[in-house]
């Protein structure tokens, strides 16, 4: 049997017509011989009827919260409706299908509620269900814990769901579509020329979706990687073949991917800068602030840090808890809130002449401050302040010509 899994994202399957595209590449890919997984999302964005932020939203003026456990109960019912419509409509135009919950398709996870990681995948009802000549239709984002209880895996789950089911059933590719043509050089809401690319390896598609692009989830490709199963991203609503994600080391892409050293500009916001000094220079003051925010489980990025000073950004969110641990210990720390993150990413960078100075000159042009800068060998990371995101992700892509 060849395996083709198949996700289809919130936004493919929300009318008749985008389920009719959905049936459409299904019987294309039969028709090259194919047994096909089907994994679906909720359908549609926050405010359509069964959207997961819609199902969110119908208990969240409640003064007493639903537990997380029943929250999950809650979530998963978004896919469960997806899935059986679009199981529906496949029976309808004739072709053999049948559908199963995450759990029924054999998906077990650990017991985190709202966070699940799976830890195991039995496909054998999924491999029976394909000897017998059916589509199978799965939800996505959903798995069962050992005891049995119903959880659901996180933002952008049903992209790990699909992943680690093409792994499970040793599938050739898993396609993800979207309403998008593929892995772009930018956020195409925030750049309007943003390009697809034809060809990334796993390592510059999961800079990207660590970084912020919300193309795919980073856990997916992480998966996919592992098991070695391609990956491709593609638009739901034409019949380009979107992006391939591969490594390096599979034969006849090397020349795409290793000719270029800027592949994207990935970006998000919602984060703060704290700066906290020393005047007395005791040395002991970044072991302090580090290891309060390790104790309070407050993730840090962009860390700088000399004797008399340490500065490192956190979460929005998690600002007005940091601020309280640190007064604790005595610190008046200057805080910074909407910060923005944008990430340069490429394939080789390190020791690339210019790259740092072209960044520079974009920004300056535009007089968007940076406030801060780190790098690796594959991206280079800036803060600089949300109210300039977006200029500068767009001057950034115009400098390294991207569009083209
Ligand atoms: P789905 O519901 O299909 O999972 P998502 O909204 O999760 O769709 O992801 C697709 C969206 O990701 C696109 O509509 C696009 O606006 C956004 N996006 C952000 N950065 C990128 C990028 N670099 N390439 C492609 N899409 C991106
Ligand atoms: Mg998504």
């Amino acid at each position: 049997m060849r395996i083709l899994v198949q996700k289809f994202g919130g936004s493919s399957l929300t009318t008749v017509e985008s389920r009719d595209r959905v049936i459409k590449h299904i019987q294309r890919e039969q028709g090259e011989g194919y047994s096909v997984v089907v994994v679906v999302s909720a359908m549609g964005r926050l405010g359509d009827p069964y959207a997961t932020d819609t199902l969110l939203q119908l208990v969240q003026s409640e003064q007493e919260p639903l537990s997380a456990r029943e929250l999950d109960l809650l979530l998963c019912c978004g896919e469960t409706i997806s899935a059986m419509t679009l199981c529906a409509a496949l029976k309808s135009a004739g072709i053999k299908a049948v559908a199963f919950t995450g759990a029924g398709a054999g998906i077990t996870t650990d017991n985190e509620y709202g966070k699940a990681k799976i830890k195991k995948i039995n496909p054998e009802r999924v491999l029976a269900a394909l000897e017998d000549g059916n589509v199978v239709v799965i939800t996505g984002f959903q798995g069962m814990t050992e005891q049995g209880e119903t959880v659901t895996l996180g933002r952008g789950g049903s992209d790990t769901s699909a992943a680690a089911l093409g792994a499970a059933l040793a599938a050739e590719t898993v396609d993800i579509y979207t309403d998008v043509s593929g892995v772009l050089t930018a956020d195409p809401r925030i750049v309007e020329g943003a390009k697809s690319l034809s060809v990334v390896s796993y390592a510059e598609i999961s800079n990207m979706a660590r970084e912020g692009a919300k193309v795919i989830h980073p856990r997916a490709v992480e998966i996919a990687k592992q098991a070695r199963v391609a990956l491709r991203i593609r638009s739901t609503f034409n019949d380009e073949p979107g992006t391939l994600v591969q490594d390096e080391s599979f034969s006849g892409n090397e020349e795409q991917l290793m000719d270029r050293h800027v592949t994207g500009i990935a970006h998000f916001k919602g984060l703060t800068q704290l700066i906290v000094t020393d005047p007395n220079e005791q040395g002991e003051m970044p072991l302090k602030v580090f290891q309060t925010m390790a104790e309070q489980a407050i993730s840090v990025d962009f860390i700088h840090v000399t004797p008399s000073k340490a500065s490192f950004t956190i979460f929005d969110s998690d600002a007005e808890r940091a601020m309280k641990y640190l007064h604790q210990i005595g610190f008046e720390p200057q805080l910074r809130k909407g910060c923005a993150k944008i990430s340069v990413i490429g394939g080789g960078m390190n020791g690339q002449p210019g790259i740092m100075a072209s960044i520079v000159a974009a920004l300056s042009s535009e007089s968007i401050p940076i406030m801060q800068s780190a790098d690796s060998n594959t991206t280079i990371w800036l803060l600089v302040s949300e109210e300039r995101m977006e200029d500068a992700v767009r001057a950034l892509h115009y400098k390294f010509e991207l569009y083209k």
